[in-house]
């Protein structure tokens, strides 16, 4: 006991942060990590843990005596590794990817080392400058127009997540019809999206109070490419409005989370503007892709939105999270969200010359994320952002060959950025169960051996298999493997086969 003694503070003043020993340790921590990014593919993928394995190994109360780093890091090593499921492994195709850099990480470490809490200018003017020129310097590349800069009438917002972003934007498009129609009528206001639209919708529709009588989930087929079709919005919204109803935000997709579907901007707003309706483009994964040229295209009649959110954690090489919301008018988001209590007040923010970003977002405190954006885009410039989202599709390109030169598989839905759908279709007699039953054991088994992670989607009644390619450390060999993983798989599931038919 004696020992561990003088660790202990009895009446002496506590110092859990001692510059010194935090450059001993951070350094150690520095070394984990590399080491983990470079022996991260001796580890199975999937995690291949039992529910309850964690909880079985550590002891049921917090120490009392202080325990020494190395021991810590040990029971990481032994304990918390093993529970992992490695989103950073180059065979990592499971969802979409979650992209990462070492400027990012820097960032990162710059974000936690201030600890700003930057609800306002005041609490940390550099944090709301860095975040609006990151902002404006983003919605250049994506070629936005200028109403959705600050230069403009709007202004972009770093988010937690597309969920905050879409119920912020709801919110505020909600609020401002309730001014027209009357506080209470918010039973008749009535939201749109496609079937493809993510799950996060519905659930936000009803955080934010709209009825789910009047959540409107538009039907989309295969034939269609599961993007949005206009007639078919404009018959709902006809419907909706002839039964008294209000309609009052659209959620377009560009690139829906099962298959990348993108609905046509332009058209679509068209009608939603003929009711004036808010609309909001939800482009978290895809979106990034439109800082290259030849994607752009799918940004077509943004100007016509009024916001539009793109997660950089997804694609844009950012830790999680990062969220990025801009909109074409700042006010209605903040007349919905902006407070004002005596205990936050300061002479810049009442003279209204500064942004006060606790008026943007649902929280009141916010990290300083913007570093990571900034270090990202300083240090690899567009030039490189865009060779990254070139060489993920290049390699998804690849992929998609492999499947179609093989006659047992299909490509479902036509490949449009990173993701290719396919399924195992070695006999069109089968019945579609039996179909989907050979595609889920494949996957089983694929998976089952943690050498590559791959998930699955059901669109149009067909289970697909997704193969999502954008790790930050996949290069052309993981997806070779990975394929002929995939037909290896594929191989003994037919093999099976035939002694199946055989015996019959
Ligand atoms: C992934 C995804 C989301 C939710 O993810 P966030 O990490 O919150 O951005 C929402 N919409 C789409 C289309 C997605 O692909």
């Amino acid at each position: 006991m004696g020992r561990i003694e003088s660790n202990v503070s009895q009446n002496s003043h506590f110092n859990p942060l001692n510059p010194e020993e935090f450059r001993k340790q951070a350094h150690e921590m520095v070394d984990f990590i590399a080491d983990y990014f470079q022996n991260i593919e001796s580890y199975p993928v999937l995690s291949q843990v039992q529910p309850g394995y964690l909880r079985a190994n550590l002891p049921e109360n917090p120490p009392d005596r202080p325990e020494p780093f190395e021991t810590i890091m040990k029971d990481v090593q032994k304990h918390i590794v093993p529970g992992m499921t490695h989103w950073l492994s180059p065979n990592f195709f499971a969802f979409f990817p979650s992209t990462v850099s070492t400027a990012g990480f820097l960032g990162e470490m710059l974000c936690t080392c201030f600890n700003s809490v930057g609800f306002n200018w005041l609490a940390s003017p550099a944090a709301t400058e860095l975040e609006m020129t990151v902002m404006d310097w983003l919605a250049g590349m994506l070629k936005l127009p200028e109403s959705f800069t600050f230069q403009g009438s709007g202004g972009g917002v770093i988010q937690n997540t597309t969920s905050e972003a879409i119920l912020v934007t709801l919110i505020a498009a909600r609020d401002k019809a309730l001014t027209v129609v009357g506080a209470d009528n918010v039973n008749k206001l009535v939201v749109y999206a496609s079937d493809q639209t993510h799950s996060m919708f519905a659930k936000v529709c009803k955080i934010a109070g709209i009825s789910v009588r009047n959540i409107r989930s538009i039907p989309t087929t295969l034939a269609g490419g599961f993007s949005l079709s206009p007639f078919e919005l404009r018959t709902a919204v006809e419907a909706d409005v002839a039964a008294g109803l209000v309609p009052v935000y659209l959620c377009l997709n560009l690139g829906t989370t099962s298959t990348t579907a993108v609905d046509p901007i332009e058209p679509l707003a068209r009608v939603a503007k003929e009711h004036g309706m808010w609309v909001h483009v939800d482009a978290a994964y895809a979106g990034s892709a439109c800082i290259c040229p030849e994607f752009r295209n799918h940004l077509n009649g943004i100007e016509r939105v009024d916001s539009l959110s793109l997660s950089p954690h997804k694609w844009l090489l950012s830790f999680l999270d990062c969220s990025c919301l801009w909109v074409q008018n700042s006010n209605a988001l903040i007349k919905a969200l902006s407070t004002n209590p005596e205990y936050l007040r300061n002479k810049q923010s009442e003279s209204d010359s500064v942004v006060d970003f606790k008026d943007w977002q649902i929280g009141t405190g916010r990290r300083f994320k913007s570093l990571r954006l900034w270090f990202i885009l300083r240090s690899y410039g567009v030039v490189n952002l865009q060779a990254h989202i070139r060489s993920d599709v290049r390699m998804a390109k690849m992929f998609e060959e492999f499947v179609r030169s093989d006659p047992r598989f299909e490509i479902v839905v036509p490949r449009q950025f990173g993701l290719v759908c396919f399924r195992l279709n070695p006999d069109e007699n089968y019945g579609s169960d039996y179909t989907e039953m050979l595609n889920r054991k494949l996957l089983d088994w694929v998976n089952s051996t943690g050498r590559v992670y791959m998930t699955h989607t059901k669109v149009g009644g067909v289970y697909v298999l997704r193969f999502a390619v954008g790790a930050t450390l996949t290069d052309e060999r993981h997806v070779v493997a990975a394929w002929k993983l995939i037909k290896e798989g594929a191989d003994a599931l037919c093999d099976q086969l035939i002694c199946l038919n055989t015996n019959y």
